[in-house]
């Protein structure tokens, strides 16, 4: 699949979301690791069984993390606006996460102070204090949640771990001024009907998050049980956050 990553640090890309970004992909080069399996993921299905010993994964070295991304900061990427976390599945996975986002937080303090560190995260690795922690010191954190309950959350990010829907929300309900990213689809599998998004916002509410990123398919998908939505049916699930007066964006 083309979304799968060959380098620890990639980019910079020009990002939807986050601008001009430079990415660092902490799990294995040309394999994908993830608590979930989702229909429309662009590094293609979830083939690695991470239930056993995740050690045994060939995850990038401390020290060729700071290697690579010293040697990328110091090419005069003055316009990069994140440091992102993405990669090859979900970065908090990476063993040694909580220390790493200590040592990227000084190179950049070194290399690039205006520049922003992001991550995407799929919201299933929150009951780790350690990661929880590390978290809260990136400047922008945007957390997965497409599903509003069990049954879409099971049908559309299969997870691939013993975790329920009500774990991920006690989990980012522990999180502050956390972005919400949201990825709609319609077809025989989307999320995109009335009940979900009906229990999407009612889980919104709860978590509270500053603001929600809505959008769709826009690169390479897995499952031919999915459809990408237009601008307009987007914009009409916005439509549907203002009355409840939270902050969204549509992409
Ligand atoms: S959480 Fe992200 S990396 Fe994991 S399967 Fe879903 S889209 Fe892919």
């Amino acid at each position: 699949m083309a979304g799968i990553k060959q380098n620890i640090v990639y980019g910079p890309v020009l990002s939807r979301r986050l601008g001009i970004s430079l990415g660092i992909n902490l799990l294995p080069v040309s394999k994908k690791i993830c608590t979930f399996d989702c229909l429309y993921c662009e590094c293609g299905w979830t083939k690695v069984n991470i239930n056993e010993s995740i050690k045994n994964y060939d995850f990038p070295e401390f020290k060729d993390i700071k290697v690579a991304l010293i040697n990328a900061l110091s090419n005069n990427y003055h316009s990069i606006e994140h440091i992102t976390f993405a990669g090859n599945g979900e970065p908090t996975l990476h063993p040694d996460f909580s220390s790493i986002v200590d040592e990227v937080i000084m190179i950049r303090d070194k290399f690039l102070p205006e520049t922003k560190i992001a991550i995407l995260s799929n919201s299933t690795t929150l009951k780790n204090a350690n990661i929880l922690e590390a978290l809260k010191k990136l400047d922008l954190r945007i957390m997965k949640l497409d599903a509003g309950n069990q049954e879409t959350f099971k049908i559309y990010n299969r997870p691939v771990v013993e975790i329920n829907i009500s774990d991920i929300i006690e989990g980012l309900m522990n999180l502050k001024e956390i972005v919400i990213q949201s990825l709609f689809t319609k077809g025989k599998c989307g999320n995109y009907n009335n009940k979900n998004i009906s229990d999407w916002i009612n889980l919104l509410l709860k978590i509270k998050p500053k603001s929600v990123q809505i959008y769709s398919l826009d690169r390479s998908y897995p499952s031919d049980d999915i459809l990408p939505l237009n601008k307009k049916e987007l914009t009409e699930i916005q439509s549907e956050l203002v009355k409840y007066n939270i902050k969204s964006e549509v992409f």
